[in-house]
């Protein structure tokens, strides 16, 4: 497979100098021409197994409320998974929730590698060329990974609104946490997912080995789905975000 790609992310918003930087590594539904729609319809490719459904517009708003840069994974996560490790049993599904990913099946090291190479890579090297460049300016630097989740997994509903994913360092999410649950909202502590250091790839590579404060959010697709929900969570998290970054920054001593 030699085709040339259209860039894998797309970058949002402006740095006005806060300490935000936003990644969607599930907001994209491309998929690259060669791989025909990876063998399934337009209906599935545009369930929750392809995208993280709502996520993009809340992020784009969210970027420019705050403002903040917001990185954008552009490909389907059913083409590769940017939030799983290369070579992860799930980076590459064969099937998901139910449905069989006919242009997944057994893929060559060769077909995985340039999956690997022309989506997951460029994506994570521009991640980590942001945060190079505020590091290297002494900047204070909070990585926010924004996720969404499907209401009814194997026909069990869930019941929170938002969960906050954390593992090494839960400062910031537990400060989240108490901040949503202030809004009258029902909040998931790592729920509906857990944040190991194997099921995620985002925040362990950009946010833990690094040591910065991060944040995982996800929020359930219902609320999301359509633009008045998006632009309601969008002005939420720009106002909780730099809330919880200042008390953050005061209870744990942080140049904010
Ligand atoms: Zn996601």
């Amino acid at each position: 497979m030699t085709e040339i790609l259209a860039e894998s992310f797309k970058v949002y918003g402006r740095d006005d100098g806060g300490p935000f930087v936003l990644v969607s590594d599930h907001a994209g539904q491309a998929i690259p021409p060669t791989l025909d729609g990876l063998g399934l319809s337009a209906d599935e490719r545009a369930r929750h197994i392809g995208w993280d459904i709502g996520i993009d517009g809340v992020g784009r708003r969210l970027a420019d409320a705050l403002p903040a840069v917001l990185i954008e994974q552009v490909y389907s996560r059913l083409v590769i998974d940017c939030n799983r490790a290369p070579g992860h049993p799930t980076s590459i599904v064969t099937q998901s929730d139910g449905t069989v990913v006919p242009r997944n099946q057994s893929l060559s090291m060769q077909d995985r590698a340039w999956r690997e190479q022309a989506i997951l890579h460029p994506y994570h090297q521009r991640i980590t060329q942001e945060l190079d460049a505020r590091l290297a300016q002494k900047r204070a630097v909070v990585v926010v990974a924004l996720h969404s989740f499907t209401p009814v997994m194997r026909e069990v509903a869930r019941p929170w609104h938002v969960g906050l994913l954390h593992n090494h360092d839960s400062r910031l999410a537990h400060i989240m946490i108490d901040l949503l649950r202030a809004e009258g909202l029902v909040v998931g502590d790592n729920e509906p997912y857990a944040l190991t250091d194997t099921s995620d790839y985002t925040i362990p590579l950009h946010g833990e080995q690094r040591a910065l404060p991060h944040i995982e959010i996800e929020i359930r697709q219902d609320l999301i789905a359509h633009p008045e929900g998006q632009a309601e969570w969008a002005a939420r998290l720009a106002s909780l975000l730099p809330q919880a970054w200042r008390i953050f920054c005061t209870r744990y001593e942080q140049r904010p």
